[in-house]
């Protein structure tokens, strides 16, 4: 039988396939509603993240979630993820190694959720699910790839400093949202 996301999570929780297991406090498995209609899949876990074994906790999450909030996508009823789901030492960018070994992962979330849209966050995201990293050029597009809708936008951890780009990805989340049929007016 297929896995449940419950086995997911505890594949991951004791999951020692690469070396960021012998660095990280908890392993960070995806966490949601299983009936989420969008998916949210990030880079990696940070600081919070890893002490907490919750994905977007910390600063970055809690501006997505306040975007997307705005634009009535409750956090209730999404399921968010990274590619990597423990934290690489000092927040390094995940490296391709660790990318392939944990992306079963992600791709057994996708499958088990079977969202109508999973929502690319960042360059990492985007370059280790649909091989292409030029999210400046690309965010605000929904991408095909394997039967399946991919929106592509920025990493909220980007926006933390820089309001004109909090602009432009909010007006991404924005369509994100009229693409689920969410009215919010
Ligand atoms: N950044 C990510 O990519 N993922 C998290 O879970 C938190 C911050
Ligand atoms: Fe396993 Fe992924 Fe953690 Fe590596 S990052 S130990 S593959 S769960």
């Amino acid at each position: 039988m297929r896995d449940s996301i419950e086995d997911v999570r505890l594949k991951v929780i004791s999951c020692t396939r690469c070396d960021l297991c012998k660095t990280r406090t908890n392993a960070v498995p995806g966490k949601g509603s299983v009936n989420a209609k969008v998916m949210f899949v990030g880079e990696a876990p940070g600081r919070t993240e890893d002490q907490r074994g919750e994905p977007f906790v910390g600063a970055a999450g809690k501006k997505l979630t306040l975007m997307l909030e705005k634009h009535g996508i409750s956090r209730d009823s999404i399921y968010i993820t990274n590619v990597v789901k423990c934290r690489p030492p000092n927040n390094r960018v995940p490296s391709d190694s660790e990318r392939k070994a944990c992306m079963e992962y992600l791709q057994s979330e996708i499958e088990i959720i079977d969202p109508e849209i999973v929502c690319v966050l960042g360059n990492t995201a985007s370059n280790s699910i649909l091989g292409q990293s030029e999210i400046t050029k690309n965010h605000g597009k929904s991408i095909e790839h394997d039967g399946r809708i991919y929106f592509l936008t920025f990493h909220p951890a980007a926006t933390i400093y820089n309001q004109e780009l909090w602009s432009v990805m909010e007006s991404d989340i924005e369509l994100l949202s009229r693409m689920l049929g969410i009215d919010n007016k």
